[in-house]
């Protein structure tokens, strides 16, 4: 028998949500998929008292890969920009190729955690890596193709190599659920996982290397009809909307529903504002959308395009008002506000899509207690950032791999069964 050129390591993800790592090797190539922060064990060990000691520390602790891990590699792809993928880039050695999803989101989080006096100062990378967009639908010089994919972060991508001896698709973090489509005037993406394969027959996927987050987990399958419909129900009501700031889809949706009702958005933190002001120049149809939000500037100092407004205006007419705040910054947002004149029980909606799981150490349980304690109603409305068990079907028949490798998942053995019984 020959053997096989194209192995497979998954270094870290198998059995668990985040901190996936992949590496490729293929006679003298090696190629590096992600190399996330694995937050099931950094949970553990750290909390805001007790910071990493740095990623020497976190190599051992094992929630980052080692160092043997990127020995050889010619390049480390990152699928989207999710901490439990993308990982501390100050982890990788000197002179290393990342290709990652978007240039102005990493300089934005550059900009942002580059002095951070957290472990955040860790994600930027050291000056000597070469960093570089993914090309979109064209094999590069390792032959790998990025198509993109639908999930809560913007933009996000699947891999696909075309190895010696096998082809590979993994396919990072993804859902099917379609938020903001055609209809809305935003080309937000040129394909997705489903249309490229359907359209690209003869391409044969010898292992699918998959993310299986919902198998298992209790999950609500809500889609952007049951979101408008929210927004219309309480279009009398001071709306405050909890988001994290990746993703832009969603908050886009949420805004194009706000303006059917006349309610004047106002985005009510900095780095929001900073990450639409980004997308604005990136995607030009959503100019049109954002062209009249404002921002809050009793918290925005740094110059964005938008129209900017004080707190003492909204606190005059708080229903004619939706506040949009990042889900770490609302109860700071919240509290500019003289409390007694927004109306008691102001619904905040917090739209975020996973339980935190899989970026950082989140105590949701103090966020509801602070907003009990100022009277507003927390309401939650969830758009998983992943497929639905039962689309798991509708994926295989469409991508139809030899063999798949489940990573991002706690029920492994499930899909593997379940995948015997559809092929
Ligand atoms: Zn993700």
């Amino acid at each position: 028998m020959v053997k096989a050129m194209v192995n497979i390591k998954i270094v870290q993800g198998r059995r668990e949500i985040g901190g996936n790592c992949i590496r490729i090797e293929d006679k003298d190539k090696v190629l590096i998929f992600d190399q996330g922060i694995r937050f099931s064990i950094f949970r553990r060990y750290f909390t805001r008292n007790i910071e990493p000691l740095g990623i020497p520390e976190l190599r051992k602790l094992q929630i980052i890969p080692s160092e043997e891990v990127f020995e050889n590699a010619d390049s480390i792809y990152i699928t989207h920009f999710h901490l439990d993928h993308l990982g501390l880039l100050q982890n990788l050695p000197v002179k290393s190729k990342i290709k990652i999803p978007s240039m102005r989101i990493f300089n934005l989080f550059e900009r942002w955690y580059q002095f951070s006096s957290s472990w955040l100062k860790y994600v930027p990378p050291r000056y000597s890596t070469q960093i570089s967009e993914v090309e979109l639908m064209k094999s590069d010089e390792n032959n790998v193709v990025a198509i993109p994919v639908k999930h809560s972060a913007y933009p996000s991508y699947g891999y696909l190599y075309f190895g010696s001896d096998e082809t590979v698709f993994y396919t990072g973090d993804f859902r099917l659920t379609s938020i903001v489509n055609e209809n809305s005037g935003l080309e937000m993406y040129e394909t997705s996982v489903i249309e490229y394969f359907e359209d690209n027959r003869d391409l044969k996927i010898d292992t699918l290397i998959i993310e299986g987050t919902n198998f298992g987990r209790i999950i609500t399958p809500i889609e952007k009809n049951t979101i408008k419909s929210i927004i219309e129900r309480m279009a009398d009501e001071m709306m405050i909307f909890a988001v994290h700031p990746l993703e832009i889809e969603l908050i886009l949706l949420v805004i194009m529903e706000l303006k059917k009702l006349d309610k004047k958005i106002v985005i009510a933190c900095e780095r929001l504002a900073e990450f639409l002001d980004e997308n604005i120049k990136q995607l030009s149809e959503a100019k049109a959308i954002l062209d009249d939000i404002f921002v809050l500037i009793d918290t925005v100092t740094k110059g964005v395009i938008f129209n900017s407004i004080d707190i003492l205006s909204i606190e005059s007419e708080p229903t004619k008002y939706a506040v949009i705040v990042n889900v770490r910054r609302i109860i700071d947002s919240l509290r500019l506000f003289d409390i007694e004149k927004i109306p008691l029980g102001s619904p905040v909606i917090l739209l975020t899509s996973e339980p935190f799981e899989e970026e950082e150490v989140h105590r949701e349980e103090i966020l509801l207690r602070w907003l009990n304690y100022y009277g507003f109603q927390p309401y939650r409305a969830r758009i998983s950032g992943h497929y639905y068990p039962f689309e798991f079907k509708t994926i295989i028949k469409t991508l139809k791999p030899k063999k798949i490798i489940p990573i991002h998942t706690r029920r492994p053995e499930l899909m593997y069964e379940l995948f015997s019984r559809i092929i």
